[in-house]
């Protein structure tokens, strides 16, 4: 905006192609970011802005001794990564050291797309088998060959034959729900629908190279698995030939504070075969990893695969990845994550004792979502509602999204250098922006509309592919066609 006319162009001209099918944060008003440090971003006017969506400035943006362990070696050498490099070895050796056993040989790619699609064939090649299961609502990336197993992700031409799609085990709004099984596994209950697509396939002649799941659902609306859920899936399908992918693009990297990987919160023996990582790893700059076992990683090998790839290890991104995994150490931000993420998870809970349209409180560490419904029985998913939330506090200089399949789970992932004042300054807002809108149906019952004034709200705009409805209990929603 402040720009010279020229740059402004380009840059105008480049958004709107870019707003054709790209997904920006607040796209009917988008933010024009120029720096950061920690847990603050700032406009091009100056104005800072508390970051609680940015799952990949991991460590804080521009850490000091990040930032200097890739200009150092950005200074001495980056190369393609078909060379022998200290930096290399010195990564797989630290990333394999957090893994449990048997997760010990590390293949470098670029992003957690490519990751997941490495992963796909790895698991081909091992299993000889071809299908895949995924959960509904899941994200794995933007490739072809993921896409098919990205219920997340709408339009194209249908899920391909080879991919089966399970329900997200979703305690809350799923198919089993705690309130209507108190005391009972749901974690089995979700996991036995796999044995059912398991057994479908093959009474179809069909067989499953893999089951891949994100550890805590993201993308699918901040889910937390129930207890015992991966334990048992795991074992039913490897039971059946496949093998077991951990996606931990958005979950991993300590994030969840007890543990470097979210799987590990199902229990000590629950241990993938394969883990794809990407994201936090470069604090920002683009490298992920596949981390697998010898066994799996040998047959690709046997199988006369080579793999190359020019860019995945190289000097600079492995200096960085070193570095993050030093500051995660150092400033012990696993502890920080915990200590930080249970102020923030029980002040929601209480601010959800005052205000009925917090569904649910969900999360562990810096992994938290918040969901808001019209109504705490029916569930009925306060879509509009929380647009208006997320841009009214992008008004007050807090950055949060929103998603899930009804685009009303209040979605926050921040660098894990985010304070205790931050949380308290956080939900101080939160509460206030709730307030008003409590306030406003207070007087709508009087007699205005203030409903109408939500859904005209700028952020709230439907895409081509989406359409505003009423549904059946005259709350809005929006349905994708
Ligand atoms: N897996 C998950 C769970 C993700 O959230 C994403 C990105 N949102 C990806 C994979 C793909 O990662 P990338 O965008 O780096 O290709």
């Amino acid at each position: 905006k402040k720009t010279p006319n020229v740059i402004c162009t380009v840059f105008v001209s480049g958004l709107c192609g870019c707003r054709q099918s790209c997904k920006l944060f607040y796209r009917s008003d988008p933010l024009k970011i120029v720096r950061a440090f920690g847990q603050y971003m700032y406009d091009e006017t100056g104005k800072q802005y508390l970051d609680c969506i940015n799952n990949v400035a991991h460590v804080g943006h521009c850490q000091p001794d990040v930032v200097k362990a890739a200009c150092d070696q950005l200074e001495v050498l980056n190369t393609n990564s078909r060379f022998l490099h200290d930096n290399l070895v010195l990564c797989a050796r630290k990333l394999t050291s957090l893994m449990p056993e048997p997760l010990s040989v590390c293949f470098f790619v670029n992003s957690g797309s490519e990751a997941n699609d490495l992963a796909l064939r790895l698991a081909r090649n091992y299993t000889k088998n071809h299908d895949v299961i995924t959960l509904n609502h899941a994200y794995h990336g933007h490739l072809t060959s993921l896409i098919g197993i990205s219920p997340y992700v709408k339009g194209g031409n249908g899920k391909p034959e080879w991919v089966h799609v399970a329900s997200s085990p979703d305690v809350y709004r799923g198919k089993y729900r705690d309130v209507d099984y108190p005391g009972s596994d749901l974690g089995k209950m979700y996991a036995d629908e796999i044995l059912d697509i398991i057994r479908k396939a093959h009474d179809d002649g069909r067989s499953v190279a893999a089951f891949i799941a994100e550890s805590l659902q993201s993308c699918g609306g901040q889910i937390i698995l129930p207890d015992n859920y991966l334990r048992d899936v795991y074992r039913y399908v490897r039971e059946a030939g496949g093998v077991c992918i951990a996606d931990e693009v958005q979950s991993g990297f300590g994030r969840v504070g007890k543990h470097w990987w979210a799987f590990q919160l199902q229990g000590e023996d629950v241990v993938p075969d394969i883990v794809t990582l990407g994201k936090p790893m470069g604090n920002g700059h683009p490298v992920a990893a596949v981390v697998t076992t010898v066994e799996v990683a040998n047959s690709f090998k046997e199988s006369g695969f080579e793999y190359f790839n020019t860019f995945g290890g190289n000097p600079v991104s492995c200096a960085t990845v070193i570095a993050v995994i030093d500051i995660m150490e150092q400033e012990k931000l696993r502890e920080h994550a915990t200590r930080v993420g249970n102020h923030l998870l029980n002040s929601l809970r209480q601010l959800a004792l005052k205000h009925p349209i917090i569904g649910d409180v969900r999360g562990v560490g810096l992994f938290i979502g918040i969901e808001l419904v019209e109504d705490k029985d029916t569930k009925i998913p306060a879509t509009v509602k929380t647009q208006h939330v997320v841009s009214r506090m992008r008004e007050e200089y807090i950055l949060i999204s929103s998603d899930g399949p009804d685009s009303n789970v209040l979605k926050l992932k921040p660098p894990l250098v985010f304070s205790h004042d931050n949380v308290d300054h956080f939900v101080k807002i939160l509460d206030r922006v709730l307030t008003e809108i409590n306030d406003a149906e207070v007087t709508m019952e009087a007699g205005s509309p203030p409903k109408e004034k939500m859904a005209s709200d700028p952020e709230f705009e439907t895409s081509p592919n989406e359409k505003k409805i009423i549904d059946d209990q005259q709350s809005e929603k929006i349905i994708r066609v």
